[in-house]
């Protein structure tokens, strides 16, 4: 596991959807629909991560598709005066399994920072939440040889998680968000041995997904790649068609076809 590209799992592949801040009720609804009776198979897990306003109705419909939902964001107290904000509990209430934390938008457009974050995580775990850590250079970084010190830097809030606690993590590539860019399957293999390093040493042992510009006819290629445990999907997982060709392209790399 500690050599470069030699990391095999034995994990459950995730594939989550990120709808960001898109979808109405309407839309939502027609999405569900067109998932079909049976969208999850059997060896791969999928979740799915609306917007707030669409996480209670969404619920029953989608565990009865037993897809996994996930919130985006969370803020860290458990009630009170926080005009705007929305508790670990609230989520759990509303269906949540997930909760996505420091996504690049997060950390970028409303400035989250590894102290604020480290406490949102320490609340989803006191809500019984598993947390989804996205990590990721920008460009320059990468262009400077600094992707591994940014991806350390981003991982050090782990270092007093409690022993065991659900996590998952995602690599995101900043430069490959919503881009149309995919790092190639050199830079994905590279990157997750070297998370999958950093983790051990930080005494998880979770799943590492890939996120950016993840497509139908790119997830076999991504998926393929030793150490990648699922996807965090943007763009593609806003029709149900595409995000369900990403799932089963998953699928079939997990069943090994
Ligand atoms: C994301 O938002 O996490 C993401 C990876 O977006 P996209 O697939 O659109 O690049």
């Amino acid at each position: 596991m500690s050599q470069s590209g030699s990391y095999t799992s034995r994990k459950r592949p995730l594939i989550a959807g990120n709808w960001k801040m898109n979808g109405i009720l309407v839309e939502a609804q027609q999405f569900v629909a067109e998932l079909g009776e049976n969208p999850a198979p059997d060896h791969i897990e999928v979740a799915l991560m609306p917007p707030y306003t669409l996480l209670h109705p969404l619920s029953e419909s989608l565990r009865q598709k037993g897809i996994q939902l996930g919130a985006q964001n969370v803020y860290y107290e458990p009630k009170g005066a926080f005009t705007g904000s929305i508790s670990p509990m609230m989520l759990r209430d509303a269906g949540c399994h997930y909760v996505i934390l420091a996504h690049s938008e997060r950390r970028d457009i409303m400035g989250e920072a590894n102290q604020q974050i480290g406490k949102k995580l320490e609340a989803a775990w006191a809500a019984g939440l598993e947390p989804i850590l996205c990590i990721g250079e920008h460009l320059e970084e990468r262009q400077d040889g600094e992707t591994n010190a940014v991806l350390r830097r981003q991982l050090a809030v782990l270092e007093d998680a409690p022993e065991g606690a659900p996590l998952t993590v995602a690599y995101e590539p900043v430069w490959a968000i919503g881009t149309g860019l995919t790092a190639s399957p050199e830079q994905v293999t590279e990157t997750h041995a070297f998370i999958h390093e950093e983790l051990t040493r930080l005494g998880h042992d979770c799943r590492v997904l890939y996120g950016g510009s993840v497509k139908p006819d790119n997830t076999a290629e991504l998926m393929s790649c030793p150490g990648v445990e699922g996807a965090l999907v943007g763009g593609a997982s806003l029709q149900a068609a595409s995000f369900m060709q990403i799932v089963q392209a998953a699928a079939d790399v997990a069943a090994g076809a």
